[in-house]
Parts: structure tokens; C-alpha cells; sequence
């Protein structure tokens, strides 16, 4: 086994190589992961995704077929989720600054100014010229949510264009298996317990070669007036959302569908995220855990998911 971390995509990036392992692959994977943070940041002072939102209400842009395929499959799950997700959700993302020094509660006047620059209906894409071209002045897209999906999507196949025959990815969260453990037995990842310190797990889910994805309040937030403000917002009040949910973890196949959903599900809220969850008839599995220490998962994860902490409450 072979392990190597790198901080990438503003978050620690682990690829575990259990069987089939090079360095060029490793090296591989990271110049990759770094090509689509390069790509597709909003951190920085420039970027493919920079330069769309530079051009907002002027002119399209054109991109890569990286930039692409992550601003289609967004746009995508922007609509099915009618707008909880929403990749324009920029305006709204840097007013409020969570994850930087400039965090603060900002007016309301500020939030409604703001929303009214967000919304997936005016971003228009053309396939043919791989343009892409925001119709209002001063909106901004904002792949936060799900490039990170894209990002371990793109290491696994290179890992397997590679030969590797098990492997684990592990993008900040956003974990992806390559194949199955070298003994044969389901990959078992762990339930972050959103109150304590990363790698305190309340339970573990069994799993094959998918991925799962988890969103959660304690990822990235910030207090003020002795409330806590965290990173996924609801776009129709421009607040972080506030439904009572704490983490959802998505089990799919693929890593950038699965980053979508975390994100749209825990905007949703448990009862409509479960909904849309299980109307997928099983393509989609998901588990929720509650600002009140209790646990739901769908009918698919019922066998894989076992609670190791008894202060968590297991429900139907
Ligand atoms: P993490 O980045 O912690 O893994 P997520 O995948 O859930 O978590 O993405 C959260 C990020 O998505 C935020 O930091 C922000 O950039 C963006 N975001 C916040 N709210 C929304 C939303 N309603 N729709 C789409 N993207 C959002
Ligand atoms: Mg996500």
C-alpha cells in the first residue's frame, strides 16, 4: 500500500494505492488534479471560470472540455433540484466570505442585491464552440460544489488507464474507490461525526467501486453573535441553510454526480432531499445526519451502514 497527500482544491487530496501502484501514476493524478483546480478556481487571479464570470452580461467564453462538462453536469442538477443548487450561487458565496478572513453576516439589502444576480436560467451553453456565456451583468459561477466530484472522477480513470487495480480516492471528503481491497472484502468508509474532529466517525458504510460524498455544516463556517454560519446556502433566502441536517453522505457511482448531490440534498432539507433521493429507485443512496444526533439512510445503505456511536440514534 501506497499512500501520498497533497493539498489541492483548497482541501487535503489522499490517493491510496493498494495494488498496481507506479509513481508515474501518482504524479499522474496530481498534475491532473491541479490542471482542474487551475481550470476552475474562484480563488485566485485567474481562471477559465474567472474569465466567464469577468465576461458576465458581455460575451461567451470559451473553455476547456473540462470547464465544460462540470458547468453542463451542474447546470444539469441546477435544474432537477429547482435552483437549492444553483452553480451561479457566486454573488452570494463571496458576500458572505465563509471559508476566508472576510467572513461576516452581511446586510439584508446585501443578500438581496446579491440574489438577484443568481440563477442557473442565464447561463447558456453552446456545445459546438465549447462557449460559455452568463446573460446578466455581475453574475458568477461557482463549481465549489461540485468540481471536486470531477477532480476524483478524473484520478480514478487515470489510475485505471494505469493499471491500478485498487485504489482509494479521497478529495477532501469526496472518496471514490478504484476497484475492490486486495482482500476481497467491502471498502468501508467511515461517518464523520459532525461534532467532533475530523476522523471521529459515528458509524461506517460498507461499500464496491463507487463513490460517496459527504456535505456538512461543519465543514467551513464561521460565528458571529454567538450563531454559526456554515457554507452551503439556501439560494431562495441567501442564508447558509437551516433545516436541521448537519451532513448528508451520497453513495453513487460517479464522484461528480455525488458532489452535486451532497450539495443539492443538504440545501433540500431531509424530507425533500429523501425524496429525491429515493424517487432515483436506488441509483442514488443516501445517509443523513441530524443536528439532533440521529441517523436516516435510504433502503439501499440499510444492510451497509452500521452505528458505532450509541449517542447517535439510528431512524426509519
Ligand atoms: P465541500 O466543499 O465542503 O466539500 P460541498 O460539496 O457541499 O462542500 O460544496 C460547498 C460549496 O459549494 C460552497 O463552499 C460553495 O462554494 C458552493 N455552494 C454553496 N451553496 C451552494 C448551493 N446552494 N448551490 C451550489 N453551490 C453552492
Ligand atoms: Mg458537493
Amino acid at each position: 500500500m501506497t499512500r501520498t497527500e497533497v493539498g489541492l482544491l483548497g482541501t487535503t487530496c489522499t490517493v491510496t494505492i493498494y495494488r498496481g501502484w507506479s509513481q508515474a501514476a501518482f504524479d499522474e493524478v496530481f498534475a491532473r488534479i491541479a490542471q482542474i483546480e487551475d481550470r476552475m478556481t474562484v480563488n485566485r487571479d485567474d481562471s477559465e471560470v474567472i474569465r466567464v464570470n469577468r465576461a458576465a452580461g458581455k460575451a461567451p467564453v470559451k473553455v476547456s472540455p473540462d470547464t465544460f462538462a462540470v458547468i453542463a453536469k451542474g447546470l444539469e442538477i441546477s435544474r432537477q433540484g429547482g435552483g437549492a443548487f444553483d452553480i451561479t450561487v457566486g454573488p452570494l458565496v463571496k458576500l458572505w466570505g465563509i471559508g476566508t478572513t472576510a467572513a461576516r453576516v452581511p446586510a439584508a439589502r446585501e443578500i438581496a442585491e446579491a440574489r438577484a444576480r443568481v440563477g442557473w436560467g442565464n447561463v447558456q451553453l453552446s456545445r459546438q464552440d465549447s462557449t460559455v456565456f452568463l446573460r446578466q451583468r455581475g453574475m458568477a459561477l461557482d463549481l465549489g460544489a461540485i468540481a471536486k466530484g470531477y477532480a476524483a472522477d478524473e484520478a480514478a480513470r487515470i489510475l485505471r488507464t494505469r493499471g491500478v487495480k485498487s485504489a482509494l480516492i479521497n478529495l477532501g471528503g469526496n472518496v471514490l474507490t478504484v476497484g475492490s481491497k486486495p482482500d476481497g472484502s467491502p471498502w468501508r468508509i467511515g461517518v464523520q461525526n459532525p461534532e467532533e474532529p475530523r476522523g471521529t466517525h459515528i458509524g461506517v458504510v460498507e461499500v464496491g467501486e463507487t463513490a460517496v460524498v459527504t456535505s456538512g455544516s461543519y465543514e467551513r463556517f464561521f460565528e458571529s453573535g454567538g450563531r454559526r454560519y456554515h457554507h452551503i446556502l439556501d439560494t431562495s433566502t441567501g442564508f447558509p441553510a437551516s433545516n436541521g441536517l448537519a451532513a448528508v453522505m451520497i453513495v453513487t457511482g460517479d464522484s461528480t454526480a455525488a458532489d452535486g448531490y451532497s450539495t443539492l440534498v443538504f440545501a433540500l432539507g431531509l424530507q425533500n432531499g429523501r425524496a429525491l433521493v429515493e424517487g432515483t429507485e436506488g441509483a442514488i443512496e443516501a445517509l443523513f445526519v441530524t443536528d439532533s444526533r440521529e441517523v436516516f439512510v435510504t433502503p439501499g445503505l440499510k444492510n451497509r451502514f452500521r452505528l458505532t456511536d450509541s449517542r447517535f440514534t439510528l431512524k426509519d
